[in-house]
């Protein structure tokens, strides 16, 4: 059994709503295909935005699963906050809400303590694949033949400026989306200790 199925069935088993969002079976060849092609291309991200739109998913339910199999013993992605910078233009992404706080390449302040609609619109999550399960698509990928299938077409890709947001997040109302929930419990208390100055 591959490490991801492995890794994804054992998330499933832990958080059960995912089964009536993502049935694991059709997820699995989704998410391989979908990692496999990103390492074809060599991203180093991956965007819930193009995973929602190849496989015909709704984006808020991409992005709790995408936070789900990031927020795991089990991990197959981890999780990054993309902003572009309004000073320079420059991307910063960062792990953590906590290193969210200048621009990483002018240093120019990026103020997300002020909630405003505008700036959590701005926030973006992006992923990264874990380096395991990097190893594993990578060597399946080496004994494949090329293929028609494995073409990769250019331009079908959306910028990370177009990946779900944070206001998206915040404004889900939905329990079943636990990734999202548990997300937003740890934003809220990021945000309370920005507001606190600690
Ligand atoms: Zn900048």
């Amino acid at each position: 059994m591959s490490l991801l199925y492995k890794n994804l069935k054992n998330i499933y088993r832990e958080k059960p709503a995912l089964e009536f969002l993502s049935p694991l079976e059709e997820t699995y060849l989704f998410i391989r295909d979908f990692l496999k092609l990103a390492l074809e291309r060599n991203n180093e991200y991956v965007n819930p935005s193009d995973y929602s739109i190849k496989y015909g998913q709704d984006m808020l339910n991409s992005l709790n699963l995408f936070l789900n199999i990031s927020q795991s013993a089990y991990p197959i992605l981890s999780r990054y906050y993309y902003i572009s910078c309004d000073e320079c233009d420059s991307p910063t992404i960062v792990s953590s809400m906590n290193k969210l706080y200048e621009c990483t390449h002018c240093k120019y302040p990026l103020d997300i303590t002020s909630d405003t609609k505008e700036t959590f619109s701005n926030i973006h999550y992006i992923f990264k694949i874990n380096p395991e399960i990097r190893k594993e698509l990578n060597y399946d990928l080496k004994g494949q033949p090329s293929s028609s299938s494995n073409f990769v077409e250019e331009g079908d890709q959306t910028p990370y400026s177009e990946a779900p947001n944070l206001s998206m997040l915040i404004e889900s109302q939905d329990e079943n989306y636990t990734g999202v929930v548990e997300e937003k419990a740890s934003i809220k208390e990021n945000l309370l200790r920005f507001a606190e100055g600690i």
